[in-house]
């Protein structure tokens, strides 16, 4: 006898729906909630599951990624009833996994009739799994979005572009994603067309939580697509927690979807430890000279190590000062600017805040970005075999970057003993790590 799992929190209909499947010859398992259903399904692993969409604990979308994440399960057809008739709602429960979708009220014919041909197709057919990410071929970074503070477009930054903080990573299987600025909406667009509804997986790296590091995230088409899983990690900022910052700006009174709505499998993690793993790729955290709460990261690949500090002052020159230095304040900076060298030391590829050339800089110490100088030494002094300036400032056009960039090599090539190539960080710019 075929088995039909029934989830449904409704009392009245859960009793009807099941009678008229009885009936039908099917022996029926209920079960009223989502988390109790999933149990069930996975215990008895019945032909099909009958499943409502909104119920508490866990929603009809939820269950339908879990069974469709649970191999044991990959023959189980999924029916999906709801009140709702919504065009929308039927999408993305097939998106999410569903084989069909009912209007209540469902009459127990078209029920039948529904079970009868899904489960006449062919049951041992493999129901399609999440495409392997990215799996094979070098390491790589691409550039979605390079420019700091706010986003820039317009005829005189488009060789380096103008969209914010954001950048791609591919290593190891891995799709990980650095900072989620304007630059993220078109890699969404870039994602959703390359895997053309085929699940993915990507991670979310965030920095930091100011708006040149989040503004994109509500424009990331790759989030509205029930079959993919976005994990978000960052660190709790200042005030509240990293859900409720990247959630706030996502309110009514700024945007139309809040984040809860959005249909993707998203999470939210907050960091705690400074280092972790994002599937075989080891990460390692820094806190930077920043206001707020920043870190920049280090990613350990099979190809290279990659270092991403979008934000961040050095010590040394913020301390100086032209009346004479402070004996004590400049031996701090030296040593955490030593922390610093020490983080990035070695690094294939190292991108990092470079807003302010020097005279640039004087009028604006303390506000939490490097001078030019500074890095191009630092990246050197740490034998780092790759720069890239980002974090360009907003009124920075082509050439003035284009300028920066000749100093910075300049300066680079006056240091002795190691060369490093520079460059800097223009959109659409993808850097393949030898390994
Ligand atoms: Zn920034
Ligand atoms: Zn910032």
């Amino acid at each position: 006898m075929k088995a039909v799992l029934l989830i449904e929190d409704d009392d009245a209909l859960r009793p009807m729906i099941a009678a008229a499947l009885e009936q039908n010859g099917w022996k029926v398992l209920t079960a009223e909630d989502g988390e109790a259903g999933l149990e069930l399904a996975r215990q008895h692993r019945p032909e099909v599951v009958v499943c409502d969409l909104l119920m508490p604990r866990c929603n009809g979308y939820q269950v339908c990624r879990a069974i469709r994440a649970t191999p044991e399960l990959r023959t189980t057809r999924i029916v999906m009833i709801s009140g709702r008739g919504y065009a929308t709602d039927k999408m993305n429960a097939l998106e999410a996994g569903a084989d069909d979708y009912l209007v209540k009220p469902v009459e127990p014919h078209e029920l039948r009739e529904t079970l009868r041909r899904l489960t006449s197709e062919k049951c041992s057919e493999e129901i399609k799994r999440p495409a392997a990410q990215g799996a094979s071929g070098p390491a790589r970074v691409k550039f979605w979005g390079v420019r700091g503070s706010i986003a820039s477009p317009g005829p005189s930054t488009v060789f380096y572009g103008g969209n914010t903080s954001c950048l791609e990573v591919r290593a190891d299987g891995e799709i990980i994603v650095l900072d989620a600025g304007t630059g993220i909406r078109a890699l969404g667009l870039a994602l959703s067309q390359e895997f053309n509804g085929t699940p993915m997986n990507l991670t979310l790296l965030l920095t930091h939580t100011h708006w040149d590091h989040i503004q994109g995230f509500p424009f990331f088409v790759p989030a509205y697509n029930p079959k993919n899983t976005v994990r978000i990690l960052g660190y709790e900022g200042a005030r509240q927690g990293l859900a409720a910052t990247l959630g706030t700006q996502m309110e009514s009174p700024y945007f139309p979807v809040g984040m809860k709505e959005l249909p993707g499998n998203i999470t939210i993690e907050e960091l705690r430890d400074m280092e972790f793993t994002v599937g075989k790729v080891q990460v390692r955290a820094m806190f930077v000279n920043h206001p707020g709460i920043c870190v920049g990261y280090r990613l350990h690949t099979s190809g290279g190590d990659i270092v991403f500090i979008p934000d961040n002052e050095p010590f040394h020159r913020m301390r100086s000062k032209p009346e004479g230095a402070d004996a004590k304040a400049l031996e701090f900076a030296e040593q955490q600017d030593a922390k610093l060298i020490e983080f990035i030391r070695g690094a294939d590829v190292l991108v990092i805040d470079a807003q302010y050339d020097r005279e640039e800089y004087e009028q604006r110490v303390g506000w939490g970005h490097a001078c030019i100088d500074d890095v191009a030494e630092m990246a050197v002094r740490a034998k780092v075999k790759q720069l890239f300036l980002f974090h360009h400032d907003p009124t920075h056009d082509d050439e003035r970057v284009s300028r920066m960039l000749a100093h910075a090599r300049q300066i680079a090539a006056q240091q002795n003993g190691f060369e490093t190539i520079v460059d800097a960080a223009r959109e659409g710019l993808e850097v393949v790590l030898k390994g």
